[in-house]
């Protein structure tokens, strides 16, 4: 009975320090991977704290480096997503067109637009905002902007500003020069006036040249790929033809659909030279200029045949 009752005694003593002891991993463990400090996580779990520091440095890291991108003609991002793009618009009847194939699939779009349009088409650019895709400006009267003095391509990207806030409210946040024709100089430049992302594209179908929505549906399909911006013109009724077919053929092929800011978010620095990010963050610029640059030239060479279908199409 002694024996038992010591013990009990004993049992009794120990019994508080065991449940403290019990209490105490318990209250620190959810607030370690809660807080993800290191300062928070007790003393006791001096391990435990030094691995949740070691996991916890790296993830910050990783996902610090960001350089000050201002140009893009892809980007590279984790998961299926691609932005598709349309300029050139409003259109009058090819727009509203393409608006109903985008709302039925619930696809969020870029329109690219021209600011000659937006004065024509005023309640057409309230829609596009109203159904959740993005705009940007894309110049009044769709010239090569590279060939121009910056008062002109200031007048260009204002007017064209202007318009597009009288018709929807909303500033856009990109631009993209017609025929791709932007100096490294001048894209600098209206991200400081404007606040503007130079926005080009990887997928070219060609669709103002070939007007055929076959040959539109097949180019994309074949070429878009994770990061892709994809390039079209709705302002033609072979492209909008194309589009519920293609539209449908990508999100079989698992892509999914982002506006070009919401692709430009997910962007990371690629794997590849994750050594050298702040190095290249300062020249990527630069690089990402040179190929699409080349590939302006060619439908720049081509203007004459594209430039005047926007104005006449909405006149
Ligand atoms: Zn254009």
């Amino acid at each position: 009975m002694v024996r038992t009752s010591l013990a009990g005694a004993a049992l009794a003593l120990l019994l508080p320090m065991i449940s403290a002891a019990a209490e105490a991993p318990a209250a620190s463990q959810p607030s370690t991977p809660a807080t993800t400090s290191p300062a928070a996580t007790p003393a006791a779990s001096a391990p435990e704290a030094a691995a949740t520091a070691a996991t916890a440095t790296p993830v910050v890291a990783s996902t610090a480096p960001a350089g000050p991108k201002i140009t893009y003609s892809s980007c590279h991002v984790d998961g299926p997503y691609i932005a598709m793009t349309f300029d050139d618009g409003p259109h009058v009847q090819n727009t509203p067109r393409l608006l109903d194939m985008l709302k039925q699939r619930g696809i969020k779009a870029t329109f690219f637009l021209v600011g000659e349009c937006v004065a024509a088409n005023p309640q057409i650019v309230k829609r596009i905002v109203a159904e959740g895709h993005e705009i940007g400006n894309h110049s009044w009267s769709h010239p090569l902007l590279s060939k121009m003095s910056d008062g002109s391509v200031a007048d260009q990207l204002q007017k064209t500003q202007s318009a597009i806030v009288a018709a929807c409210g909303i500033t856009p946040k990109l631009m993209r020069p017609p025929y791709g024709g932007f100096t490294q100089r001048q894209q600098r430049w209206a991200n400081g006036e404007y606040g503007y992302k130079c926005i080009l594209w990887d997928v070219d179908p060609e669709d103002w040249k070939i007007r055929n929505a076959e040959h539109v549906q097949s180019v994309i399909l074949k070429e878009a790929t994770s990061g892709s911006i994809i390039l079209s013109h709705d302002i033609h009724k072979t492209t909008v033809d194309a589009m519920p077919a293609t539209l449908d053929a990508l999100a079989a092929k698992g892509f999914k659909f982002v506006t070009v800011s919401e692709l430009i978010a997910m962007d990371k620095p690629k794997p590849a030279k994750p050594a050298k990010a702040t190095a290249d963050a300062a020249s990527s610029p630069a690089k990402a200029d040179a190929a699409p640059a080349k590939k302006a030239d060619v439908p720049a060479s081509a203007k004459k045949a594209d430039a005047p279908a926007p104005v006449a199409a909405t006149k």
